[in-house]
């Protein structure tokens, strides 16, 4: 790690000790309260300035890579942490670098870096979850603008989004991918509805159900060309997977070391439980997986910085990461037993999350399909 990375850690570990220790992590699960308040704390910090390109070429060739370190130790001291930054900074920066015009650019990536908010992906519907292609929600045109109808379920942020990029059917007669397009609408427009949902974990990133009726948006708030949305989505899917699977890592660090330093210390049999070798053993394979999926979603990070077609690999690294937190929760659990089982333990927050990173964001079957597919094997997602 460069001395740079170092010290951007170093203060990171501060920034969260005082604005999001242990207790408040804790406090903030139990009642569904997002941090939002890091936002300005990432800002003052930077590190949104880190997503955008710099003057320099050497910083450059090693955003990504820099941008893992942060979102992995983020995810080491809060996974609601790493996901509000990626909110920001993979999906809504991102989107803008990538698929939207100047004026847009102009108009809401200062926004962004300076901490006031994040935006919202608004894709998933009723009938349309891993099948992302199935939505039906639409967009008429009218005069110079767009009239959106449809409904969207679990949208994460949604209610305090700046904007929630929404995904719709601008082609009556398309299927499919094809005839789709996004656009950015205000979650206080007129015919925006919002109705929380209640969920198991990830209680600090608000789930909503969306009713759309007629909701009137400028053709200004569409983003890139007309029907190209999934062409738009797919540029920012690396950055995603990237930034998912660095955080996913930190949290997966955090779940081991939170079992190693209980297994040392709780004793049984006259001995602490990490003497025995069946649980030394586990906590060395966990280590191992964790250090594995790490080596992967770094070189994921090096592949976005060299420009590399990296759809296999942002599969396999989102794959590989989020069933490692899946195992290595469901071990801590286990060498934990009754103090991980108590609502306060940390451990049952990291397995509670853990549940949702294999199947949101494209679940581990789709990717499996993907690198088969990438591998000339199977038959393909619509197969
Ligand atoms: C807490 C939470 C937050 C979310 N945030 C957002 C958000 O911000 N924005 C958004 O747009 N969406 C969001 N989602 C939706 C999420 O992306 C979907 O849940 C996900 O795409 C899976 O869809 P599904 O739940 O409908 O499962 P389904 O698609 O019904 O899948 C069910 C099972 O079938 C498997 N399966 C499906 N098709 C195949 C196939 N062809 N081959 C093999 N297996 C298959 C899947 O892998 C899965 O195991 C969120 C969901 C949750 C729970």
């Amino acid at each position: 790690m460069s001395f740079e990375v170092e010290s951007l850690c170093g203060s990171i570990d501060k920034m969260i000790q005082k604005h999001l220790p242990p207790e408040e992590v804790r406090r903030r699960d139990e009642q569904s309260d997002p941090p939002n308040h890091l936002l300005k704390s990432f800002a003052e910090m930077g590190l949104f300035d880190l997503v955008m390109p710099s003057q320099d070429d050497e910083w450059d060739r090693n955003r990504w890579h820099r941008l893992s370190i942060i979102q992995e130790r983020l995810g080491y001291h809060a996974t609601m942490a790493a996901l509000l930054f990626n909110r920001v900074a993979c999906f809504g920066m991102m989107t803008l670098n990538m698929s939207a015009n100047q004026a847009q650019r102009d108009r809401f990536l200062p926004q962004l870096v300076a901490g006031n908010g994040a935006f919202a992906l608004a894709l998933s519907e009723a009938g349309a979850g891993s099948d992302a292609g199935a939505i039906q929600t639409r967009a008429e045109r009218f005069d110079d603008g767009w009239k959106i109808t449809g409904r969207k379920i679990w949208i994460s942020g949604a209610a305090d989004a700046i904007r929630l990029i929404v995904a719709a059917r601008t082609d009556p007669n398309s299927k499919g991918g094809s005839g789709i397009t996004l656009f950015m609408v205000d979650p206080n427009a007129p015919g925006v509805s919002m109705t929380q949902l209640e969920k198991i974990g990830n209680r600090c990133s608000l789930s909503y159900d969306i009713g759309f009726e007629e909701v009137v948006v400028k053709d200004d708030d569409r983003i890139g060309d007309l029907n190209d949305g999934f062409g738009c989505l797919k540029k920012t899917l690396f950055y995603a997977r990237s930034g998912l699977a660095a955080a996913v890592v930190g949290t997966a660090q955090a779940a081991v070391d939170r079992a190693a330093a209980h297994a040392r210390q709780r004793e049984q049999f006259g001995k602490p439980i990490a003497s025995f070798q069946v649980i030394a053993h586990r906590l060395a394979n966990m280590q191992t997986e964790v250090d594995l999926a790490r080596l992967l979603a770094r070189e994921l990070a090096a592949a976005i910085d060299s420009s590399k077609d990296c759809s296999r690999l942002a599969a396999q690294a989102k794959l590989v990461s989020t069933e490692t937190l899946k195992r290595v929760t469901e071990h801590g659990m286990q060498i934990m037993a009754s103090a991980a089982y108590a609502v306060e333990s940390d451990m049952n927050r990291y397995w509670r999350d853990a549940r949702l990173y294999t199947f949101g964001e494209g679940s581990s079957e789709i990717l499996l399909d993907l690198i088969a597919a990438d591998m000339g094997v199977g038959r393909g997602i619509a197969g």
